[in-house]
């Protein structure tokens, strides 16, 4: 038989598995299944196509639907090039703030979750509770959207979700979703003298980005619906990120790529805005043709995270307003995977302690007053649920 952990030295246990998104999370994975199978919790992997990311979801409870699901992520950014003033990867209290990567985005709550899954296994619940733990979020929540398919199954379906991220243990209801998509320009060669027989991939690039900014400064002439009006900014707006292209100062640019994002308030769909781009691409693209026939604009989606609706009467905001007694509105300007359980068909909310300013950083940290605080949320779910 496992001992069991508090959530500080599960969160020390965590951190110290340097998860960074482009190396493989098994590590991690397989203590915590070692640790939950330990205390004869069930676990169930979902693996990503290369065998390299898995995700792991447990069940604890009555084998009944209508349970609540605690979502974190697995996977933190790196710490190339951030001065640390300590391990980033041994969890160090200094000041009231327990430091190392992840603390705050997000292995705290995931500690917290652990420990409240095992919890509830001992003191047993009369509504399921349950974890889903992903991978891939910080690369562009890839890694949710399988992992909710996998669930669908092996466990009971929930009702409610609390997305973990970090939000001062507020009751976070809306979120902006995000749409990216890489443009490829294939022009036509030929020496500058020439210019009107080629196509210059670079300059038909700059009528699709001053294109771009048009549609911000009218979408930023508008009256922001009620909706949208919550966000800062409250309007979908358009931002080229990276781009690259051409070959040398006398000969008309063969290639142009660069990277797009829309974030998109959540009473816009992402579909629209995407369409209305394609349809400005192959505008373009007819004026290119004209000239080489054989000019063209590939293009492909590099992300796509959908927003975070508030709800009417929300399962899972209504429970976090319980355990947390916040009764005041929020919104955040960040995606996260709250968005995806959403999309399918969950009741979710995001309810986290740390806060997202420490997210990221050099000497992240969570305090231990917000840890604390996670833990008593803990507490009280555990007392809901019972
Ligand atoms: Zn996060």
């Amino acid at each position: 038989m496992t001992t069991r952990l508090s959530p500080l030295e599960l969160m020390e246990k965590l951190v110290s598995f340097p998860t960074v998104s482009r190396d493989s999370n098994l590590p991690l994975v397989d203590w915590v299944e070692d640790y939950l199978t330990g205390h004869g919790i069930v676990c169930h992997r979902h693996y990503r196509e290369d065998n390299e990311q898995a995700a792991l979801f447990a069940h604890v409870g009555p084998e009944v639907e209508g349970g609540v699901i605690l979502s974190g992520h697995t996977d933190v950014v790196p710490v190339d090039g951030q001065p640390w003033a300590s391990d980033p990867f041994t969890v160090t209290e200094r000041d009231g703030k327990y430091f190392g990567r992840g603390t705050c985005d997000m292995k705290g709550f995931d500690a917290l979750a652990l420990w409240a899954l095992v919890e509830a296994k001992y003191q047993g619940v009369t509504r399921p509770l349950q974890i889903a733990l992903s991978y891939d979020e910080e690369v562009g929540c890839v890694g949710a959207p399988p992992m909710i398919r996998a669930m669908q199954g092996p466990i009971p379906r929930a009702s409610a979700v609390i997305v973990g991220e970090p939000s001062e243990m507020r009751a976070v209801t809306g979120h902006k979703g995000g749409i990216g998509i890489v443009t490829n320009i294939v022009g036509f060669e030929v020496h500058s003298s020439l210019m009107h027989t080629g196509v210059n991939a670079i300059m038909e690039a700059a009528k699709i980005i001053d294109w771009t900014n048009q549609v911000n400064a009218e979408e930023m002439a508008r009256e922001p619906d009620e909706l949208a009006a919550m966000f800062e900014p409250p309007w979908t707006l358009g931002h080229v990120g990276t781009i690259q292209g051409g070959t040398a100062n006398n000969i008309t640019a063969k290639d142009c790529r660069f990277t797009l994002g829309y974030r998109v308030v959540p009473s816009q769909s992402a579909e629209d805005w995407r369409d209305r781009y394609i349809a400005k691409l192959r505008e373009v693209e007819a004026e290119m043709k004209k000239i080489r026939p054989e000019a063209r604009i590939d293009f492909e989606q590099a992300f796509d995270v959908p927003g975070l609706v508030p709800e009417e009467d929300g399962a899972a905001e209504a429970l976090a307003r319980r355990l947390t007694g916040d009764n005041g509105t929020h919104v955040v300007s960040y995606g996260t995977e709250a968005g995806q359980f959403q999309a399918a068909g969950y009741s979710a909310v995001i309810c986290g302690p740390g806060s997202i300013e420490q997210a990221h950083q050099p000497d992240e940290f969570i305090s231990v007053a917000q840890f604390n605080a996670g833990h008593d949320f803990m507490k009280a779910l555990l007392r809901e649920l019972a």
